[in-house]
């Protein structure tokens, strides 16, 4: 159903009542750590919903990789594409603070070896695929290769531009959607923060990608294409943590895609998932299967 093009990291959490300045030693809480990466979230959490899901990602030879490896495999995703880089598997250093907020530190490790000989080498499994799926956390030019290799064999390009990066006009062209939250899309037009959502989807067409659909956290998500824009509410749940919820939806909305959804139909359904996935703590860990839905 659903090839994935992307980072596979391990989270190392800490819990700190405050974070150290320069030259300064703060104490913490025991270390946790936890399968992680937007690319192995978004892999995971569509196979947990039952599709067919594989990865081309790149892992090191330590042991981060070895437990990223299993959780990914653990969920069932096809790891023929999972190649292994002498060195440092990626890595999010994550101190969580007194409220529940994250401060994070990204060391791309073997996500940053992703090249476009790796896409070349996963031919066969994207031009098989109904959805590929994108985020920005390996480099551009194997995503660029892998899009280019998707979209003519007729699978359907989907790209999350998180974190913001500069994305080629070429590949942009390809996404149907371009998905995005409302920070990533406000630095995307490069507008003011305080244009209202439809009129962002609409401005998001005009800057070159099919479809676009704007998540809005607890507000759910826009969804602008040819046929106009849709607000599509969430279903309304106690946030535990949105950790890996953006992941969630995307990997839902790939999925129903993939199965023959409508944009809007898909959409729907992606928002009962990513509303599933605040319900508990954690990233991989909170991913529902079909049963755990809201309806
Ligand atoms: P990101 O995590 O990428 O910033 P959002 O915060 O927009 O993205 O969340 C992505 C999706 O997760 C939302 O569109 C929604 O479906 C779901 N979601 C996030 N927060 C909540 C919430 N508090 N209640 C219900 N659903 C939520």
């Amino acid at each position: 159903d659903v090839v994935v093009v992307g980072s596979v990291n391990a989270d190392l959490v800490v819990g700190v009542d405050r974070r150290p300045g320069p030259g300064e030693t703060v104490l913490g809480s025991d270390l946790a750590t936890h399968p992680g990466g937007k690319g192995a979230n978004q892999a995971v959490a569509a196979a947990r919903l039952g599709g067919r899901v594989g990865i081309v990602g790149r892992i090191g030879d330590d042991g981060h990789g070895a437990l990223l490896r299993d959780a990914l495999a653990g969920a069932g995703v096809d790891l023929a594409h999972l190649a292994v880089t002498p060195g440092p598997s990626g890595v999010a250093l994550i101190t969580v603070g007194p409220d529940g907020d994250n401060s994070i530190i990204v060391s791309p490790g073997a996500n940053a070896r992703l090249t476009p000989d790796d896409a070349a080498a996963a031919r066969d499994m994207i031009t098989a695929a109904s959805v590929v799926t994108f985020q920005l956390e390996v480099p551009m030019p194997a995503i660029e290769a892998a899009a280019r290799a998707a979209a003519p064999a007729g699978a359907r390009v989907v790209l999350n531009l998180s974190p913001t990066a500069p994305v080629p006009d070429e590949v942009l062209a390809l996404c149907d959607p371009l998905v995005i939250n409302e920070h990533e899309a406000a630095w995307l037009l490069g507008g003011p923060g305080e244009t209202a959502p439809e009129e962002m989807g609409r401005a998001l067409l005009r800057s070159g990608p099919r479809s676009a659909v704007i998540t809005l956290g607890a507000d759910g998500v826009v969804v602008a294409d040819a046929d106009g824009t849709t607000h599509i509410p969430s279903p309304k749940v106690e946030a535990v943590d949105t950790t890996g919820a953006g992941d969630a939806f995307t990997a839902a909305l790939c999925l129903r895609l993939a199965r023959g959804d409508s944009l809007p139909d898909a959409a729907r359904y992606a928002t009962r998932v990513g509303a599933a996935a605040v319900r508990q703590p954690g990233a991989q860990t909170s991913y529902p299967t079909p049963e755990d839905l809201p309806t």
